[in-house]
């Protein structure tokens, strides 16, 4: 049975990302369309009840190489490449991510495949896969279908959402794979968190997003102080990610992040089309911007226009008091 193969990147405690969940939920889903099978790989020594627990988001088997090195892209580009070869699966979906877009454009080289890139949805049809792709700075969508097999599926940083992890367990088998000779010339040196990977912004309910109209890098302390008394965190635009006023960990849109808190609240955003794709499916976009002519005012569900400088300190004021209330 031709299934669909995702790859599951790690911390080193065994912890997979958001990211990668979503894409096994994703793949979950389209297999049981295609009436298939979604299928795992996790590189390193990851314990048995982690990669089996899998199976909650859909994963049915979990192709476990051990004494390959996690975070590394060619080491994994071999081992996806033999599980392909092995087992015949008809796609390889993955999340997206500086990692995931290196091994998916490596497993493409290998295997001479067809390969989608900055996907943001995927559907089944007439037993296939079509990955939807948007193009001329997201003006437009364009369907992508695979004329040979596998295709390869590499969507935006969380594109796909993570579904609620269910009671299944996956099936967990060890694989060997003989590294080719050019995948063990790089080694992983030492591994961190990026700058700013605290800041939590897939997982929050709000968000507090600031823009160029904060003025200056210490003014992020506004959007700070507003999203802790809310309960949320803190994202930006790339003009002030650019600017190194906020981490790049942060950013929302077409090279940053794709979110959907309850609520989004743009604070300085002037809602470029490129900022707007990642935060559209928000819930509630509440927007605070000087200029009633901004173009967040077209999609927001609520806009103030006034001095962000004298608006969030009042609003972060009002929120503590209720919530003390
Ligand atoms: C290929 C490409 C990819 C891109 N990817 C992304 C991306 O992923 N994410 C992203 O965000 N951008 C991206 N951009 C950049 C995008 O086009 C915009 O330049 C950027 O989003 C603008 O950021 P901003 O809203 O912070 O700044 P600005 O556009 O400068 O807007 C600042 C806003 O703050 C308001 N303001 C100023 N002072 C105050 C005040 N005191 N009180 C209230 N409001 C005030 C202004 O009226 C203005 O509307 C990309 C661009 C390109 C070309």
């Amino acid at each position: 049975m031709a299934g669909i193969l995702v790859y599951a990147l790690h911390d080193d405690e065994g912890k997979f990302n958001n990211n990668s969940l979503g894409a096994i939920s994703e793949a979950a889903k389209l297999a049981g369309e295609l009436g298939s099978e979604a299928a795992v790989v996790v590189v390193g020594d990851v314990a048995d009840d982690a990669c089996a627990g899998l199976g909650a988001y859909g994963a049915k088997k979990v192709y476990r190489a051990k004494q390959v090195p996690e975070g590394l892209a060619q080491p994994i580009v071999d081992v996806m490449a033999k599980v392909i070869a092995d087992e015949g699966h008809s796609y390889a979906l993955f999340g997206g991510g500086l990692l995931g877009f290196e091994i998916g454009a490596g497993l493409t080289a290998r295997l001479n495949a067809g390969v989608t890139m900055e996907v943001t949805a995927v559907k089944a049809a007439d037993g296939k896969l079509v990955a939807e792709r948007p193009v001329l700075q997201d003006s437009a969508i364009v369907d992508v279908g695979y004329v040979s097999e596998p295709g390869i599926i590499i969507g935006r940083l969380n594109a796909f959402n993570v579904s609620e992890p269910g009671e299944g367990r996956a099936e967990v088998v060890d694989v060997e794979v003989e590294l080719s000779e050019w995948s063990s010339r790089a080694r992983m040196r030492q591994r961190g968190e990026q700058r700013g990977a605290d800041v939590n912004i897939e997982d929050a309910d709000v968000l507090v997003g600031g823009g160029r109209g904060l003025g200056e890098k210490d003014n992020f302390k506004l959007a700070e102080e507003l999203a802790e008394a809310l309960g949320g965190a803190v994202a930006a635009t790339r003009a002030v990610v650019d600017a190194g006023w906020y981490p790049y960990a942060a950013q929302i849109g077409q090279t940053g992040k794709t979110v959907a808190p309850k609520l989004y609240l743009a604070a300085g955003i002037s809602g470029a089309i490129q900022h707007k794709v990642g935060m559209q499916s928000s819930e509630n976009i509440l927007a605070v911007n000087k200029d009633p002519n901004a173009p967040i005012f077209e999609f927001c569900d609520l806009g103030v226009v006034g001095d962000l400088h004298k608006i969030l300190p009042k609003l972060t004021e009002a929120v503590k008091a209720k919530k003390g209330g």
